[in-house]
């Protein structure tokens, strides 16, 4: 008998879908803390690459700053890593990935190969002219991330984070134009992935309008619906 870690693994690997600005994030950091997992998400990996200026940042700044998605083989390569033994043994919530069909085939295969798979696929539903408000007033915290949102989550402080005191900014895509471009992608390239957890069972939706309380509920209630479901 071989025994290697994958075998009797009751890590869970989820993955957080949803439209720029359908608080996917927050609901992320909220579900990571609440679960203790890892939380994987490219956008912030991109970023931090970026700041370091690394080869990887580098090329995907432009593509980032004009709403693009980043070439495949740049947030694959940087998922994986994340993702498999042993970085990824203690299971992990992946956030802004997968965005495409490549990606998530990519994902799967290289689960597999080890043994493992994604458990569920989770999406957070807001309509798409929804969004188109929420990311025009956004803010967030240059240190922890944390988004604010000029009319419905101001900071107490004008420009600095509630939670860590750092410095609030804007992205640099999310300015209209940006926006705009960015949600067409979700449309055409990241929205064909429900269907494809859909079809493998692996797909649960929640609404994802209200406020970030509600939907966190939600998004628990799903979840423990559906591992429940699994475990029967
Ligand atoms: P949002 O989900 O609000 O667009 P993210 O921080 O997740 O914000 O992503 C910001 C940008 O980073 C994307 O518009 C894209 O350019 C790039 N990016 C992030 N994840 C991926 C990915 N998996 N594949 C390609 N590009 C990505
Ligand atoms: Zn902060």
């Amino acid at each position: 008998m071989t025994n290697t870690f994958e075998q009797n693994d009751h890590a869970m690997r989820l993955i957080l879908l949803g439209a720029p600005g359908s608080g996917k994030s927050t609901q992320a950091k909220m579900l990571t803390e609440r679960l203790g997992l890892p939380h994987i998400a490219t956008g912030d990996l991109m970023r931090l690459h970026q700041q370091q200026g690394t080869p990887f940042g580098l090329k995907a700044m432009e593509y980032m700053n004009h709403g693009l998605l980043v070439p495949d083989e740049i947030p694959i390569a940087m998922v994986l890593e994340e993702v498999l033994p042993p970085m990824g043994q203690k299971g992990f919530l992946l956030d802004g990935f997968p965005r495409n069909l490549v990606q998530a085939e990519a994902l799967d295969q290289a689960l597999a190969g080890r043994g493992l798979e994604t458990n569920l696929a989770i999406l957070i539903k807001v309509p798409h002219d929804e969004v188109m408000k929420r990311l025009g007033g956004r803010f967030l915290c240059q240190q922890c991330q944390t988004p604010y949102h000029l009319d419905t989550r101001p900071s107490e402080t004008e420009g600095k984070c509630d939670q860590c005191g750092g410095v609030l900014y804007q992205r640099p895509d999310d300015t209209l134009e940006a926006v705009k471009v960015r949600i067409n992608v979700y449309k055409q390239e990241t929205e064909p992935l429900v269907e494809y957890y859909k079809v493998i069972s692996k797909m649960v939706e929640v609404d994802g309008e209200g406020l970030v309380e509600e939907v966190n509920n939600r998004v628990l209630e799903a979840l423990s619906l559906r591992t429940q479901k699994s475990e029967a």
